[in-house]
């Protein structure tokens, strides 16, 4: 089974397939090694695996077998050469900075990123010298934008696509070849689609970082992230968790190689969903505007179309009446979960401006487009009748007022 040549695979067959290694055991799924560390027949082997002289674990801080399976279906789906797992989205953006800037380097950003994601550039590395700019949220769609921004410190550029929760986009093309020109990489944050959703690798991105937290666990169960790209980059961030220790739990491990086996059905189910509730928002007389790339009335939809098989499943859309108006609505939903978390099976409700970008100033807010009537859905799998119900309570009492 192991011998199988699985780059014939589709994406599907790989991420239930690929690299399994089945054991004396004969187990039909794959195994979870809750173990910390590992024994060995003799000290000479012992000392061949901990000087890398013989491959083998040597220590879960950096070899555990449940998490390499997970590194290595995870990079097969991204296309990307090699995976390191990590204890959460946060640390996967943690040690790719650890890994591959120093002081003195610059990071240009989009300023549409998630709040965490911010604070940890903005308060973790300025402290260590590392200059952080930002593209404003209204101009990350324009490559020229990354262009006249960009300067010989730059070593990284950043972004989320689509960036949440007014699914701007940037082309990830465009801004890769403005990234190469300079001799720096393009990291995307792919949290909001994943690899069954886009490529940015393929598309031209160097580094690609994942919440594994959101769509591959996809049932609100575990924390954890991941970081993947070529080989000579992963090495450091590898060498990054090695040392320092922001490694991935073989249980959460486990629990994200289930999350993939279904990935791909899960997120086609999302996308459709969304899609679907997009167009009804859309129609609703109480909604004034929908932020949505699947939708004809995006901006961005024919790049969406170019660069997405699927539109993801988080929608903004903003309804008249300002904080009022948005917090009825959102107050007169009885299933639908209020929540800033999002990639789950249960749809979620937020009010951006109060909550996930709620540390923004009024004027950074309004730069970045949010709305105080901006209300974000993250779409779930439960029946598409009973979301609609349950927002339809609060938008039908506002068209009614
Ligand atoms: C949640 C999230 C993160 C952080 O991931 P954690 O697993 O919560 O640390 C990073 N980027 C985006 C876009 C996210 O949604």
């Amino acid at each position: 089974m192991s011998t199988h040549d699985y780059s014939e695979w589709s994406a599907e067959t790989a991420a239930i397939r690929a690299f399994q290694h089945r054991t004396h055991e004969q187990e039909h799924v794959d195994p979870l090694y809750m173990t910390s560390s590992f024994v060995y027949g003799s000290a000479a082997e012992a000392m061949r695996k901990f000087s890398g002289e013989e491959e083998g674990n040597v220590y879960a801080r950096f070899h555990n077998p449940t998490v390499q399976l997970f590194e290595k279906r995870l990079a097969a789906m991204e296309g990307g050469e090699q995976c390191v797992a990590t204890s959460s989205g946060m640390s996967a953006i943690l040690s790719l900075a650890l890994g591959l800037l120093k002081s003195g380097d610059e990071i240009l950003a989009s300023s549409a990123l998630f709040g965490s994601t911010v604070g940890l550039f903005r308060n973790y590395l300025e402290k260590f010298g590392i200059t952080i700019r930002f593209i404003p949220a209204t101009d990350v769609v324009n490559p020229d934008a990354w262009a006249s921004a960009i300067t010989p410190k730059t070593r990284l550029l950043f972004a989320e696509n689509p960036s949440n929760p007014l699914a701007t986009l940037i082309d990830v093309q465009a801004v890769a070849d403005v990234a190469h020109r300079h001799d720096a990489l393009l990291v995307i944050d792919n949290c909001f689609c994943t690899p069954v959703l886009q490529q940015p690798l393929a598309l031209g991105a160097d580094i690609v970082v994942h919440s594994a937290t959101k769509y591959i666990d996809g049932q609100g169960r575990a924390i954890g992230g991941a970081v993947v790209g070529r080989r000579e980059h992963m090495q450091e961030i590898f060498n990054v968790v090695r040392t320092c220790g922001p490694c991935l739990s073989p249980f959460n491990a486990w629990l994200f190689i289930k999350g993939l086996e279904t990935l791909s059905l899960r997120m086609k189910a999302h996308c459709e969903q969304a899609a679907a509730l997009a167009e009804w928002l859309e129609a609703h007389p109480a909604v004034a505007k929908v932020y949505y790339c699947g939708l004809p009335s995006h901006p961005q939809h024919e790049l969406a179309k170019r660069q997405l098989k699927a539109f993801g499943a988080v929608i903004g859309f903003e309804v008249n009446g300002g904080r009022k108006a948005a917090w009825s609505v959102i107050d007169s939903t009885q299933m639908l979960s209020i929540t800033g978390n999002l990639g789950d099976v249960r749809t979620t409700i937020t009010h951006p401006a109060t909550t996930t970008h709620g540390k923004l100033t009024n004027e950074q807010r309004i730069a970045a487009g949010i709305d105080e009537g901006l209300i974000r859905v993250a779409v779930g799998l439960e029946g598409l009748e009973d979301i609609k119900r349950d927002l339809a309570r609060g938008l039908d009492a506002l068209a009614a007022r």
